[in-house]
């Protein structure tokens, strides 16, 4: 009999596809989801993964991560450090999107490319938005709709920001414009085109969004505005423009204000968004990893600073099942099927037999990592790191 790492079975386990199918049988043919049965016949050419007391979920989806990190508000030393593909795989994503941020000179899109291309040689699957926080939009080949169709990796731009001091304060013809260029460049690729959008604490909010999908003909799901529950302005706001059909998305690394005076998690923000209406199928969440995280005081003077970190989106998945009892399917669409559909990213986002083999195992009752699979690789497996390290040759 022959031996084959391309075939794997895992036995036994609770699917949630993000729909619970009941216990299955998966096979992973090389990359890919090949069959989910019931019972499959197996031999000992397959490597064997038992699913008792497990479960399977997608790999997570991370739609806005700094992985060349970020940050630089308030001097060189303040710039944070990139990101680690370990730290991305024990936080549960398969997937990650790469964004620059408020720091386009030190930092360059020729990097953050790079680093994608690293990222993917180390077993994940990564993406990156052209731009940085200003407009006009930083590119590599000087123009917005070529990096979309001639860059593999490009699948939006951004983070564009709005409604923050530290944004280009542009006018809403310009946001017009490079909204409009995302979308050509996404068309004429197959790719989303997507504008993802920081949103500042500014006087200024969401308009210039509401006012993109009230007077222009670009549609609703163009847009991908982040860091939805900063502030009680913000969230209100972030609330009205998912019920107008816009897809909305959480920041998990940070506090939320969904109310003045009220600080609290992302699950609880999540959770308000949802008791106000909400469809789950309008929501994400993105870790802004390695992100910095200034604080002001009243006068705009920088008083502390943190570093964003990407298992916080694991711990607020976790925390919307156990603490703010959403199914776990529920919160299976909001950290995987809701962005890889937004993202237009194909075979992503789902367990079902053709796609993409990003499969997490997790203990039933903790919902603690038991194994992954990423593009049908093990990289954890029974809570252990197993794959090899990058500079071990
Ligand atoms: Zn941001």
């Amino acid at each position: 009999m022959y031996e084959s790492k391309f075939l794997k079975i895992l036995k036994g386990v609770e699917v949630f596809s993000p729909e619970y199918l009941g216990k299955k049988d998966i096979i992973i043919a090389a990359d890919k989801i090949a069959f989910i049965d019931d019972k499959i016949n197996y031999n000992n050419s397959y490597e064997l993964y038992d699913g008792e007391n497990l479960i399977a979920v997608p790999g997570f989806i991370d739609s806005h991560a700094h992985i060349t990190g970020g940050g630089g508000e308030g001097g060189f030393h303040l710039r944070t450090y990139e990101i680690d593909s370990s730290d991305i795989f024990n936080a549960g994503v398969t997937t990650i999107i790469g964004c620059l941020g408020t720091d386009g000179i030190t930092r360059s899109l020729e990097n953050l490319y790079a680093k994608t291309k690293s990222l993917e040689w180390e077993g994940l699957t990564t993406f990156m938005y052209t731009g940085s926080y200003h407009i006009p939009l930083l590119t590599i080949t000087g123009e917005i709709v070529k990096d979309l169709v001639l860059i593999d990796k490009v699948i939006g731009i951004g983070e564009i920001a709005i409604s923050d001091h530290r944004s280009s304060q542009p006018t809403f013809n310009e946001f017009k414009r490079v909204s409009s260029e995302a979308r050509l460049g996404g068309i004429l690729s197959g790719k989303a085109g997507i504008v993802n959008i920081h949103l500042g604490s500014g006087k200024d909010g969401f308009l210039f969004l509401n006012k993109a999908v009230d007077e222009t003909d670009i549609p609703i799901s163009q847009f991908l505005p982040t860091h939805s529950g900063r502030s009680p302005e913000i969230f209100n706001q972030a609330v009205d423009f998912a019920l107008k059909g816009g897809t909305i998305d959480f920041t998990s690394s940070t506090n939320q204000f969904p109310e003045k005076g009220l600080k609290t998690k992302v699950s609880k923000v999540i959770k308000r968004a949802i008791d106000k209406g909400v469809s789950i199928n309008n929501i994400t969440i993105s870790s802004d990893a390695q992100g910095s995280l200034p604080e002001f005081d009243s006068e705009g003077k920088l008083t502390g600073y943190k570093v964003g970190s990407i298992k916080t989106l694991f711990n607020a998945f976790k925390d919307l099942i156990l603490e703010e009892n959403l199914k776990i399917g529920e919160a299976v669409r909001i950290v995987s099927t809701n962005p890889a559909k937004i993202l237009t990213l194909k075979n992503k986002g789902e367990i079902k037999e053709g796609n993409i083999a990003d499969i997490l195992l997790l203990d039933k009752n903790s919902l603690e990592i038991d194994s992954l699979f990423s593009k049908g690789e093990t990289i954890i497996n029974k809570g252990e790191f197993i794959k090899e390290n990058i500079y071990s040759f």
